[in-house]
């Protein structure tokens, strides 16, 4: 009998005793990862369209069985050290995770504990309710205006801390640094966190307002930028004794979360800074030349100032052009969600994939 009989054959009431102690909700839903990489062209998750450094590669094929035999640094060293001189922050300001997932996860164990609702823009990266939901936190989402920005005085409310996507995703929209300082400042008792995911392609990073707000988080990503979302490398930067606290919390949780490679192939990343910003200038150019070639199109848009444009047709809704783009083999993440279902999200790609995205485009409009 198998396991799924026993448990039909149960009295309901036992059903419901097992099941009713469990956490249970709705997981977020990741861009889709299609089999056959070959022939599709996956412009749909936001990952970079061009490989590591070179030099990535080779510390990667340098790894030897001895390395891998041992744990790796609890600590995520030589990583620490090497973001800190990166960067020019003490080593103490650093956090360091499994991508900016797990370390923006951590960041919402952490720092919001406090009963008051968590505050969010109602377009925004879509895990934030999600691990609200996981760890029990109430939170609220505050109206982003019709051109996707945010109100900064909106946020001076009570709350349990803040969290905002600069540049915003899925919509690519920059807030300001006077604008972020402006939230920042207006929420002293709380922790605010500015996930700068994307700022390398464009933006103001919030890095040089540490100096001034002990509230303030800032998370970045490997995935993006410097092509290593396979990899998984994320970090944030705060004052110290609030980094010491997400410290704490991620020791009681799992100690080793780097792996060798990932730190490894992270502290090569840095090193390498000539390819990551000729990578940069080439994903900003194809960027221009889509906005251009997308608006002759009939498309419309905000600036986008991230690796991505979000983009709405006057004659066509999303799912339908999702749907079309998908059966020519070209990827691009739809929302079903409110005010955002008719918006397609295209990650920018090279100068050829975006040609061919073109083409089909120009098959499929009406
Ligand atoms: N923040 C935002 C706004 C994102 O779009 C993503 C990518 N899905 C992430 C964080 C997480 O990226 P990663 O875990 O690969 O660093």
């Amino acid at each position: 009998m198998s396991l799924n009989d026993m448990m039909a054959g149960l009295e309901p009431s036992r059903q419901g005793g097992l099941f009713d102690g469990i956490r249970k909700v709705v997981p977020y839903t990741p861009g889709e990862q299609p089999k056959g990489l070959d022939r599709i062209i996956k412009l749909n998750t936001n990952e970079c369209p061009y490989s590591p450094s070179p030099r990535v590669m080779e510390v990667l094929a340098g790894i030897d069985g001895d390395l891998l035999r041992r744990y790796p640094s609890p600590d995520n060293e030589p990583l620490l050290s090497a973001l800190s001189e990166y960067y020019g922050l003490d080593k103490k300001m650093i956090f360091t995770g499994v991508g900016s997932d797990d370390v923006l996860s951590m960041c919402f164990l952490t720092f919001f504990n406090s009963g008051r609702p968590v505050l969010f823009p109602d377009i925004t990266y879509s895990f934030y309710d999600v691990w609200a939901d996981v760890y029990r936190l109430p939170y609220k989402t505050l109206i982003l205006d019709d051109d996707f920005r945010i109100d900064p005085t909106d946020y001076s409310v009570s709350n349990g801390g803040i969290v905002i996507a600069n540049p915003n995703a899925p919509t690519g929209v920059s807030l300001d640094l006077d604008k972020i300082e402006y939230i920042v400042s207006h929420s002293r008792d709380s922790v605010v966190i500015v996930d700068e995911a994307y700022i390398d392609f464009g933006g103001e990073s919030a890095l040089p307002l540490l100096e001034r707000h002990e509230n303030l988080i800032v998370v970045r990503t490997m995935s993006k930028s410097r092509a290593l979302a396979g990899l998984r490398v994320g970090y944030a930067f705060g004052n110290e004794r609030l980094i010491k606290y997400l410290c704490d919390v991620k020791f009681s949780v799992n100690s080793y979360t780097l792996s060798h490679p990932a730190i490894r192939g992270a502290v090569a990343a840095l090193e390498d800074d000539e390819y990551f910003k000729s990578v940069i200038g080439r994903i900003q150019s194809t960027r221009k030349a889509a906005e251009e070639a997308l608006s002759s199109m009939g498309f419309v848009f905000n600036e986008s100032k991230a690796n991505f444009i979000f983009v709405k047709h006057e004659r066509m809704d999303g799912a339908t052009l999702y749907e079309a783009l998908r059966e020519r083999g070209i990827f691009v993440r739809h929302f079903n969600k409110e005010r955002i279902s008719d918006y397609l999200r295209i990650t920018i790609g090279t100068d050829e994939e975006m040609d061919s995205l073109f083409s089909a485009l120009k098959e499929i409009l009406p």
